[in-house]
Parts: C-alpha cells; sequence; structure tokens
C-alpha cells in the first residue's frame, strides 16, 4: 500500500530494533515477497542477521553510519553505512571495498544525525566524490511529519531540496519516514523509508489510521477472584476496590512490554469488552476488572487482547502515555510468537 502510495519513487522498509520488535527477519522476508528491495537498520549488528536472512538481493543501509569498531561487518556483509558526519566519510573513503555502497545522512533541521548543509555543501563540490564512496543515495530525516500543518515540515523540505541541488551528478533522494509518506508528493523524492506504518501505527495521528493492525497480542488469565469493597488490590495497595469485584490476573507484565505507566490506567478487551487494568501493573503479571464483562466462561485459561483490532497499538501507547513505536519496540521476549504467512499462522522459525 505504501509502495503504491509512492510509485513511481521506490518505497524501502526500515526494520531497525528488530522490526520495530516483531522480528526483523521475518518480517525482511514478507516485504522481500511484496517486493521491497532496500532496507535500513540501526546498527551493523542488525544488519548482518537480516543479511544472512534474506541474502543478497536487496540493499541494506545501516543508519548509524561507518562504525570503527565493526568494520568487517560492512564488507563481509555488504552494508551500506549511512554516513553522518566527516570522519565517517573519511574512514569509508579510505577502507570502501570496490564494489562499496555507501547512503550520505544530510541533516535538513532535525539536529540528530547527519552533515551540516556546509559540510554537504563542501562535499558535494568533490570532484568524483559519488564514485569514490560508492553512493547509493541521499537522505534526510523530518522531524515534525506526523504534524502536516507544522512549519518545520516545508522548511526541511526546502533545505533538502537545496542540498539535492547542490550535487552535481543526480543521486537518489530519500526524505519520507512513514509520516513524510502522508505529507504528499513532494515529500516523496526517490525512495521513502517508512518504518512503522509497515506495523500498523498510525502515520496520520488524529485522523483514522490508513494502515491495517498488523500484531495481535493475547495474554493468559491466570486466576479469577472476587473481592468485597475496600480491599486493595496490587502492590502499594494501589487500587481500592470502590465495591464488589470480579478480577483477572493477566500473565503479561511490564517485563513483557506492558509498561507500568498504563497501571489504574490502560485496559484490554476481555470477550470484546473493555476491562479495565487495576492496580500497579507487576514485572510478571496485571490485574483487570471484569465485572462488567457479561461472560461466566471467564476463567484461568481464557486469552485477553491486550494489543489487536479493537485495541490498536496506538490506543495501548495511549494508555501508557506513549507512542506505538515504545509500544512495539518493548515487546517482551517471552510471549510465543506466530507469524501469518500464506495464509496459515507458524511458529517463529527457530521457536
Ligand atoms: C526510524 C527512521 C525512519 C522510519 O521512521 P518511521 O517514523 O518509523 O516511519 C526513517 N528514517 C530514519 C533516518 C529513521 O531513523
Amino acid at each position: 500500500m505504501l509502495a503504491d502510495r509512492v510509485a513511481p519513487a521506490a518505497c524501502a522498509a526500515v526494520v531497525k530494533a528488530d522490526g520495530y520488535g516483531l522480528g526483523a527477519i521475518p518480517v525482511g522476508h514478507a516485504l522481500i515477497k511484496a517486493g521491497c528491495r532496500t532496507f535500513f537498520v540501526a546498527t551493523p549488528g542488525e544488519g548482518a542477521a537480516l543479511r544472512k536472512a534474506i541474502g543478497r538481493g536487496a540493499t541494506i543501509g545501516v543508519l548509524d553510519g561507518y562504525l570503527d569498531d565493526a568494520v568487517p561487518a560492512y564488507r563481509t556483509h555488504a552494508l551500506a553505512p549511512v554516513l553522518s558526519e566527516p570522519g565517517q566519510i573519511a574512514a569509508w573513503e579510505r577502507d570502501r571495498p570496490d564494489d562499496g555502497r555507501a547512503f550520505v545522512h544530510v541533516d535538513s533541521g532535525i539536529n540528530r544525525l547527519g552533515l551540516s548543509p556546509a559540510d554537504w555543501r563542501a562535499l558535494a563540490g568533490r570532484e568524483g566524490i559519488a564514485e569514490r564512496l560508492g553512493l547509493a543515495g541521499v537522505i534526510s530525516h523530518l522531524a515534525c511529519a506526523d504534524v502536516p500543518e507544522h512549519p518545520q515540515n516545508p522548511h526541511q523540505l526546502a533545505t533538502f531540496r537545496a542540498a539535492m541541488a547542490a550535487l552535481a551528478v543526480p543521486l537518489q533522494a530519500s526524505f519520507a519516514n512513514s509520516s513524510g509518506i502522508f505529507l504528499g508528493r513532494d515529500y516523496h523524492f526517490d525512495l521513502a523509508r517508512p518504518g512503522a506504518a509497515l506495523y500498523g501505527v498510525n502515520p496520520t495521528p488524529g485522523r483514522g489510521n490508513p494502515m491495517r493492525p498488523v500484531v495481535r497480542l493475547l495474554g493468559r488469565i491466570l486466576q479469577v477472584r472476587h473481592i468485597d469493597r475496600g480491599e486493595a488490590v496490587g502492590y502499594g495497595a494501589a487500587f481500592i476496590a470502590p465495591g464488589p469485584r470480579k478480577l483477572a490476573t493477566v500473565a503479561v507484565g511490564y517485563a513483557d512490554g506492558l509498561h507500568r505507566s498504563a497501571s489504574n490506567r490502560g485496559h484490554v478487551l476481555c470477550q470484546s469488552h473493555k476491562a479495565p487494568i487495576v492496580g500497579r501493573v507487576s514485572m510478571d503479571m496485571m490485574t483487570i476488572d471484569v465485572s462488567d464483562v457479561p461472560d461466566l466462561a471467564i476463567r484461568p485459561g481464557l486469552a485477553v487482547e491486550v494489543i489487536g483490532p479493537g485495541h490498536d497499538v496506538d490506543a495501548a501507547a495511549a494508555d501508557a502515555g506513549t507512542i506505538g513505536y515504545e509500544i512495539l519496540t518493548s515487546l517482551g521476549r517471552r510471549y510465543r510468537r506466530r507469524y501469518h504467512r500464506d495464509g496459515a499462522f507458524a511458529d517463529e522459525p527457530g521457536a
């Protein structure tokens, strides 16, 4: 869907942080199948793991750049560093294998990574620089793409356009992250770089989510109990029952990425009904109030929906006072993970 939206520009995929917590390798396989040929990861280690899984047919850009403690990995795994400062550029120019490819990151106003416009102009003016660095493209990153009316968007756009104009030879330009894609054609350039939207996070906050949910997280009820008015629940006795209550203890806690900030504030879906989280979320479990869930079948073993179509990743983020990105990248390692592929679910490869 994103590729169609940006065509004729190409669409890369950002699979850093283990595919935003969902598994860079199964995600990478699915994206290759969907036609993706350029991936971005954060670190050389992530790049090496992805390369081993997907083979040689795609470009893998490493957003952290060219790191001196991982030099052999770029060569062994054909990783393309995204060069963002002069020291990295000099080191890459010296070390680069004959067929080595790289991107350059130009800062257009986020002040996080990227060459300053002045450093970029100096580099872009050097004769034959694209060949010497094996440049596959130039990227820049938006700070406020999720706020379409933010004046920094057109400002960064103008800065990036000027940066591209400084080049003597045309190179692939890449600007838009997920939300940037939805700012319109002007922001698409040659290669979009969505991450979050691929994983179902709403790239247009405050408006309807154009993406479909891709992750569903179920938690198992371990125990059901009834408490009376005045009884306290969980650590710190942070919830006091205002009346008789039916509670269920669910085996998902903050060690599984259910943020503690959702204590006494978030909810899950139990048999499609909202069940509030009561008391503090603890390491391995949380307690939910199922008093208003009209189902006698609430019993140990029943699964409740912590994230899913009825309570999506953005809603779970709002419950915890964070963003969908942090919800996904916090998902713990002890879930049984199953992937939908070719019409069926299968366990994570190797699980
Ligand atoms: C993480 C990242 C992206 C992807 O951003 P989303 O908002 O997840 O689409 C793109 N480009 C760079 C440089 C990034 O760091």
